[in-house]
């Protein structure tokens, strides 16, 4: 009804409209000063060995401290970045900002060289056309090699057209790069593609690796986690899980034999400067 009241009204903002396009474009505003005023910052959240309990790398998380609003997460941010379109300099900024700390990492901690960094992609980022050369751009001016880097790209963004998609990730692959998707089993996806998909990682959502421990459902939630480890595994890939909180969890995808995983458990997305302390002090404990 409140769409034929308005239809023949003009598009302005008074009172009674659609106080949530409103909201939206008020967001949008600030996003966009947000960016030039650079109030946008990379935290990072270890991944840890389950075989050898050390830092194989992290994940970039991005934050944002607005003036007007005060922190806002990513889940409130992200979807209009997406939408607007604000997402493909945001998104370039997180890229580059990443490999630079990557980059800065590797030669403070000489001996860790295995460490990786993980940025997740958006939706719109995936479907940039010159995507493949902007990565390549930022990965030479970073100067790192780029199988430094690992894009994290979920089931949805590959299956909306998939030959194209296997095409962009092809190209991607030969930067060298490394590729997980990201939310495993809560995405539309298809398993016959799945092989398809030059993907090294699978990383299982934490929607399940909770459920694990659910009063009435950890059997089926254990199977679950299971069958996607197998299936990582019988398609040659490593498996991440997500979202580790317990002992009891960690202890249970050790048992599962999954490679990798993340959590508060382990840690908290930390600021670049804890996270580089956390770097200092596992290299002391690690090499003396
Ligand atoms: P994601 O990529 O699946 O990231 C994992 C989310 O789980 C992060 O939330 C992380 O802080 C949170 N997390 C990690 N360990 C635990 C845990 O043990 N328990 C619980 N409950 N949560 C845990 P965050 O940082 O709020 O990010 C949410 C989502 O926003 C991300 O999900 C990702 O889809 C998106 N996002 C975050 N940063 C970026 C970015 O730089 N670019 C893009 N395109 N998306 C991003
Ligand atoms: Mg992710
Ligand atoms: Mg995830
Ligand atoms: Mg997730």
């Amino acid at each position: 009804r409140a769409k034929e009241l308005n239809s023949s009204r003009p598009q302005i903002f008074e009172p009674g409209m659609d106080t949530q396009a409103i909201q939206r474009w008020h967001l949008e505003t600030d996003l966009r000063l947000g960016l030039q005023q650079k109030e946008f910052q990379l935290y990072y959240q270890p991944i840890i060995s389950l075989k050898t309990g050390r830092i194989a790398g992290f994940e970039a998380l991005v934050r944002w401290n607005s003036k007007t609003r005060g922190f806002v997460s990513p889940g409130a941010f992200i979807p209009v970045a997406e939408e607007t379109g604000l997402i493909v300099r945001l998104g370039e900024w997180i890229l580059t900002e990443a490999c630079r700390q990557i980059r800065e990492w590797h030669e403070r901690f000489p001996r860790n060289p295995a460490l990786i960094m993980s940025v997740n992609l958006s939706g719109r980022q995936f479907s940039e056309p010159n995507l493949v050369k902007q990565i390549k751009t930022i990965l030479d001016s970073a100067g790192i090699e780029g199988d430094r880097l690992k894009l994290e790209i979920t089931e949805s963004m590959m299956m909306n057209n998939v030959e194209e998609a296997i095409t962009l990730l092809n190209g991607l692959k030969e930067l060298g790069l490394r590729l997980s998707i990201d939310d495993f089993g809560t995405g539309y996806s298809s398993l016959s593609y799945l092989h398809r998909f030059p993907v090294d990682t699978l990383k299982v959502d934490k929607s399940f690796v909770e459920r694990m421990e659910d009063v009435k459902d950890s059997d089926k939630y254990i199977s679950i986690v299971q069958t996607i480890i197998s299936l990582g595994h019988n398609l040659n890939l490593d498996v991440i899980a997500e979202g580790i909180e317990t002992e009891g969890q960690m202890k249970v995808l050790e048992f599962l034999d999954c490679e990798y995983g993340q959590g508060y458990l382990f840690s908290r997305p930390l600021s670049s400067e804890n996270a580089e302390a956390l770097l200092a002090k596992e290299n002391y404990l690690n090499y003396g």
